[in-house]
């Protein structure tokens, strides 16, 4: 019998539709492939962003999101968020609403990629970064406004000296979701076999945020994978190791010298939110760039899948853009529904195209010797090379 998965997707804006509609063809070849007609995905397109607001009036339907939560996945491609329309982003909301508190980017390198670096095939991390708190809170005050002065005022009496002309943010870090965050990190790291997993944190200079982050992050993991788990320190005192997640923790300006320096010693990151944001820009340029980096942003039991990059509004249109980060995210997917062999048949083509010097001109243009394909192209040398 087939087995029959509804996967709600997000064409997106700018380059989202073309991205997603040869990214949809590879998944599909790489399911037909490794399946052999036991699985079949039954493709739900959703209104949200420009589209939507043409027939609906509104960028983000609540029908989107009900479909959502229902089927527990999406794959969605890059919706606009308008500059000073006072419009919030889209992509935020479906974050909020879904409660999708760990956005997951797998960083690696494949063979042929022109990078900045001069190994970056020791790099291969994967970084859950907070996805609900610290400042995605968005908890400020302007200067000058009521709130900034009473907020001024109020920690004033508690003895800590603000200048009367400062704009004012506030940067909450919970127990509840650093434990989240980090657990969801142990766990994908134990299930994938993988040899450690890093907090990064500031926390020699913000104690009770950043400081709290790892010694929750230490906590959860003594209390809840004491078998699965070791701490750094423990292994250097000697203890059993074999087989364990290593949980050890890095001071976030040191781990941005590490992934240059050292990054085979990294496996998964955890990090709170504003960490993370510059972590994974960090490392996916050393191996490429955005273009080529997938993520996902997941709560539970939602999962959404999605491309890093933008609308990229100057390409939309032209068959140039590069569909890879898309086709990767839709990888991500195959394997968070069990598709494992689908999900490796896919990245592996992927892998096999750019290995060929077959790429887009976002990448071409960083060698010298290589000529770029548009878009159509290089879904079909991907989808040709899956099987
Ligand atoms: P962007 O769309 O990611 O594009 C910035 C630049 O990155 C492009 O001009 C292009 O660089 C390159 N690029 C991005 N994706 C590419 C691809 N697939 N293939 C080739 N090149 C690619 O970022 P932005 O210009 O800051 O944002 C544009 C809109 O997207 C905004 O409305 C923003 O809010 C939205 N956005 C949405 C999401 C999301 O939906 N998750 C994420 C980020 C931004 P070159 O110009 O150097 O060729």
């Amino acid at each position: 019998m087939t087995r029959k998965i509804v996967v709600p997707f997000i064409p997106g804006d700018g380059i989202g539709p073309e991205v997603m509609s040869v990214s949809r063809k590879a998944i599909d070849a790489a399911v037909r492939k490794t399946c052999k007609g036991s699985v079949r995905l039954i493709w739900t397109e959703l209104a949200a962003g420009e589209a939507a607001y043409k027939i609906a009036g509104q960028g983000l339907p609540l029908e989107t999101l009900s479909v959502i939560r229902e089927h527990g996945i999406a794959l969605k491609g890059p919706l606009t968020t308008p500059v000073g329309s006072g419009i919030r982003s889209l992509n935020v909301a479906i974050r909020q609403a879904l409660d999708l508190y760990a956005s997951v980017r797998p960083v690696k390198y494949f063979r042929g990629v022109p990078s900045p670096v001069k190994k970056p095939e020791k790099m291969n991390m994967v970084i859950f970064r907070e996805n609900t708190e610290d400042v995605y809170k968005g908890i400020e005050w302007k200067k000058g406004s009521a709130e900034a002065e009473a907020v001024i005022r109020l920690i004033g009496s508690m003895g800590a000296a603000v200048r009367d002309d400062s704009g004012v943010g506030i940067k909450p870090i919970s127990e509840h979701a650093s434990k989240r965050l980090v657990r969801a990190a142990i766990k994908y790291a134990i299930r994938r076999n993988l040899p450690s997993v890093t907090m990064v944190h500031k926390g020699n200079i913000m104690k009770f945020t950043e400081g709290a982050f790892r010694d929750w992050g230490y906590e959860l993991a003594r209390t809840e994978f004491p078998r699965e788990s070791i701490t750094e320190t423990d292994l250097v005192l000697g203890c059993d190791f074999p087989g364990k997640v290593v949980i050890k923790d890095r001071i976030a300006d040191n781990m941005f010298q590490q992934i240059l320096t050292r990054p085979e010693e990294y496996s998964v990151l955890a990090t709170p939110n504003l960490n993370g944001d510059y972590l994974s820009d960090a490392c996916a340029a050393q191996v490429g760039g955005l273009g080529l980096a997938p993520g996902a942003n997941v709560g539970d039991s939602v999962a959404v899948f999605e491309a890093v990059h933008g609308t990229a509004p100057k390409y939309a249109g032209k068959d140039v853009a590069n569909p890879c980060s898309m086709m990767l995210s839709g990888a991500m997917m195959l394997e968070h529904v069990g598709l494992d062999s689908a999900a490796s048949s896919l990245v592996g083509a992927v892998e096999a195209t750019l290995g060929e010097g077959i790429m887009t001109q976002d990448l071409a243009r960083l060698a010298s010797d290589i000529n770029p394909v548009g878009t159509t192209h290089f879904a079909a040398e991907v989808i040709r090379r899956v099987g």
